[in-house]
């Protein structure tokens, strides 16, 4: 039981996956979770980053699912805008969701990556399927504020700039 609850790897962000280390190790879709994630939990803007980081794994041949336990009212919009399919009520740590994205994607349960910032979801649900396990460091609302406002002041001083 004790280590379906530890991750293959541990990162600080969704940023800082190595697509090419997920390949060397036969991997091919990726499960994502939302909230604190991809997103912080009230907050459901798709940065550039974010969407740009998608695309990368998209054209480096990644097949991408989201697999959320939150509701589809809050997570349809940013899953739309991404393009990327979704799946809301998932109630992981249940497998029922991961085994059919897994299905929809087309790929074993090995060639399948799951990302979440919850053990006691993400973590568990994946080990216990046999996915390759990442767990980030939860996107906290206070960090996200200041990035925020660090691109409002970042705006700003641009706008200023370009109008000097
Ligand atoms: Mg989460």
């Amino acid at each position: 039981m004790r280590e379906l609850l530890v991750p293959n790897q541990r990162l600080n962000n969704i940023f800082e996956i190595d697509a090419d280390y997920l390949k060397s190790i036969g991997i091919k879709g990726i499960v994502t979770d939302m909230d604190n994630t991809l997103v912080p939990w009230s907050d459901r803007t798709v940065y550039p980053k974010l969407a740009e980081w998608f695309v990368n794994l998209k054209n480096k041949g990644f097949k991408l699912y989201i697999v959320s336990n939150n509701s589809c009212d809050r997570g349809a919009m940013l899953a739309q805008e991404l393009d990327i399919p979704a799946i809301w009520y998932a109630v992981k740590p249940r497998r029922k969701a991961f085994r059919k994205a897994i299905s929809d994607m087309q790929l074993l349960p090995e060639e399948v990556a799951v990302v979440g910032d919850q053990i006691l979801t993400d973590v568990l649900g994946g080990n216990r399927l046999g996915l390759h396990t990442i767990l980030v460091t939860p996107i906290s609302e206070k960090e996200f504020f200041w990035t925020k406002l660090t691109r409002q002041l970042e705006r700003i001083v641009v706008g200023k700039q370009n109008s000097e």
